[in-house]
């Protein structure tokens, strides 16, 4: 007699294992937040957009992706990445969904979200140039091997985003310190965008774009994000 719970087996069965789901924490609460995607705000701050040459007057934002499994969470320690020698710090924003869709409104748009972390979006600086140079694509520059450390999310309710300091600090060295409300794209209006262009879904994260004051990180520096009421995010460069 047939098995059929065997024959669903069998259909089912995989050439290897599946990759495991990249998930990171939630502050004050035992679950974790599955990552689906990782899309990206490029210049949304103008004093970044004028610290790397452009002129925010005349360049839109623009949008960039990472792989689900880039995250890394706080309190880890990175190997200096492959193929570079300009790995630049950008500390973010980053919003996390529970819900999504297709040509959202704004009122939709914040109904998606389910919580913000502090990210920080790591850059081979010196492949984005040269890609930029080539007009070629960035993935080399910012989709790499463990390329997002975020932070623990704090979900929607707890914490909004209004006007509050985002900074980052390299050893005692303050390296970028702004505030929220300098973003070019307001959160709702990022996931309006995004959402004409993407089909979202809940798990997807979102970089919101960097204050100015970008720059390198060496092997052995000790990184630590923060955002004004979120919980921070350290992380190190091993030597
Ligand atoms: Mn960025």
């Amino acid at each position: 007699m047939p098995r059929p719970h065997r024959i669903l087996a069998t259909m089912t069965e995989l050439l290897f294992p599946a990759p495991s789901q990249p998930t990171l924490p939630i502050a004050n609460d035992q679950r974790r937040f599955p990552v689906h995607r990782i899309y990206c705000v490029g210049r949304n701050y103008a004093e970044h957009v004028r610290e790397m040459g452009g002129t925010p007057e005349k360049q839109r934002p623009v949008f960039f992706a990472k792989p689900a499994d880039a995250v890394v969470e706080s309190g880890a320690s990175l190997d200096y990445p492959l193929a570079t020698a300009d790995l630049h710090h950008e500390v973010e924003l980053v919003v996390a969904l529970a819900s999504g869709g297709s040509e959202l409104d704004l009122a939709q748009a914040q109904a998606c979200i389910a919580g913000y972390a502090v990210g920080v979006d790591l850059t081979r600086r010196d492949l984005q140039h040269q890609a930029k140079n080539a007009g070629q694509p960035w993935d080399t520059a910012k989709g790499f091997d463990q390329s997002a450390p975020i932070g623990a999310l704090s979900l929607a309710g707890r914490w909004t985003p209004a006007g509050q300091r985002i900074c980052l600090t390299v050893g005692a060295e303050l390296r970028q310190d702004g505030r929220l409300d300098q973003m070019i794209l307001a959160v709702p209006q990022i996931i309006v965008e995004l959402s004409q262009l993407f089909t979202l879904a809940p798990g997807d994260l979102i970089f919101t774009g960097t204050p100015h004051g970008v720059a390198a990180l060496q092997r052995g520096d000790q990184v630590q994000a923060e955002i004004e009421g979120l919980p921070p995010l350290h992380f190190s460069l091993r030597p």
